[in-house]
């Protein structure tokens, strides 16, 4: 079976071609971070627009590059939530078009459940990323979430803790903004620009020691609500606002502020670790199943030292065993084979949607409803 897959929740205009057996005949991803980087983030009417202007040429360049014409395909998906409301209408608008042109099903998937199972697409025995089994716990770590899940089957997610302000790849991208680091340092996402200006040397480089960095201690980050499971980073951001009111960005030493770029992600990651040894405690008290692994999904999923840090923390706990999987860094961050992926198997179990299906904003990942086959 073929899929095409549309995707434009949020700032990359997607499209790809996917298979039944997990060939991604094509994967296009257009970026707009040039527009973004000029008004410092996402502005939804320019996203939206651009994504209209965008969406015809990925639908065009992901059929050519797979060698298919829509009469190949077995299915139309896009994402229909969540996100921002017009950004969404271009890939289901565009979507629904094909689908009534061409009289093939239409499936609305949505994107958070498509970032947790893509390590079903990308399942490479022997590497990073194998095929996990259920029940596994899940990490989701975006720009506009950061969840704990416990993933019980493909379509059932128990949620264990979100943020209680902003996300992590929000509070990532505002750190980046106020320390000044160019965007082009990333390829075009702020918190990959910061991973690399933090870590240039790698992500088991020794820290700058203070003589290094100019005299100057790393910026003392507390850890939030330590006994609950909650997820905050709008402290860590406040005190990175007091360290730059002290000590301005713009004269600040690049030494120094390396230093400061990587206090403040040891101290965003050091938080995930803790939510997940508390959630996997939690979990153990109320007599859950034992976890058979953990999967890190999202585009914050692409960045080496949270792997890094989270693997130690694992073997820390006595866990060497427990399989922590990510996907490649090309698929945590947006992508339309992720969603065409969960289209095919969602074609498999007959789960389609009418043409008049409208995209949801807001959609709690706990009401996904799809299901899937196993792998
Ligand atoms: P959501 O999936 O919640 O709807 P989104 O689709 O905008 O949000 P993703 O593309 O999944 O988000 O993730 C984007 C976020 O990931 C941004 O905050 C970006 O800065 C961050 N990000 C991407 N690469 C890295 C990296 N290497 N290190 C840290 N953060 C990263
Ligand atoms: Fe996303």
């Amino acid at each position: 079976l073929l899929v095409l897959g549309l995707e434009s929740s949020a700032d990359d205009t997607c499209a790809a071609v996917v298979s039944s057996d997990r060939r991604l005949l094509s994967n296009v991803v257009l970026k707009q971070s040039a527009i973004h980087e000029s008004f410092g983030g996402i502005h939804p009417m320019h996203a939206q627009e651009a994504h209209q202007a965008n969406m015809p040429v990925a639908i065009e360049r992901a059929l050519a590059e797979a060698g298919v014409s829509l009469g190949d395909l077995d299915a139309v998906a896009a994402t229909r939530g969540p996100g921002m409301y017009g950004c969404l209408s271009v890939c289901l608008g565009a979507a629904k078009a094909l689908a009534a042109a061409t009289g093939k099903p239409l499936i609305g998937v949505h994107h958070m459940q498509a970032h947790a199972l893509t390590p079903f697409l990308t399942a490479a025995p022997m590497t990073s990323s194998p095929a996990p089994e259920f029940p596994f716990l899940t990490l989701l770590l975006s720009g506009g979430h950061t969840l704990l899940l416990l993933a019980r089957s493909p379509s059932s997610f128990r949620i264990l803790a979100s943020t209680a302000d902003e996300s992590i790849g929000a509070s990532l991208d505002k750190a980046s903004r106020d320390l000044g680091v160019p965007w082009a340092l990333g390829a075009g996402s702020p918190g990959a620009a910061l991973e690399r200006f933090a870590f240039p040397r790698g992500a088991t480089s020794p820290a700058l020691s203070p003589a290094e960095a100019h005299g100057t201690a790393p910026p003392t980050l507390a850890m939030p609500f330590a006994r609950e499971l909650a997820f905050s980073y709008a402290g860590q951001r406040s005190a990175l606002t007091r360290l730059l009111r002290a000590e301005p960005a713009e004269g600040m030493r690049a030494e120094r502020k390396e230093q400061v770029a990587r206090a403040f992600m040891e101290a965003a990651f050091e938080q995930v670790a803790a939510k997940v040894e508390l959630g996997m405690t939690r979990l153990r008290g109320e007599g859950e199943d034992e976890v058979k692994g953990l999967v890190v999904a999202g585009g914050v999923a692409a960045n080496l030292v949270l792997r890094e840090r989270l693997r130690s923390r694992l073997d820390m706990l006595g866990r060497p065993d427990l399989p922590l999987i990510f996907p490649p860094p090309h698929l945590c961050t947006d992508n339309a084979a992720m969603i065409a992926w969960v289209g095919l198997h969602r074609l498999e179990r007959g789960l389609v949607d009418p043409l008049t299906v409208m995209q949801r904003a807001k959609w709690p990942i706990t009401e996904c409803e799809a299901d899937f086959l196993d792998v």
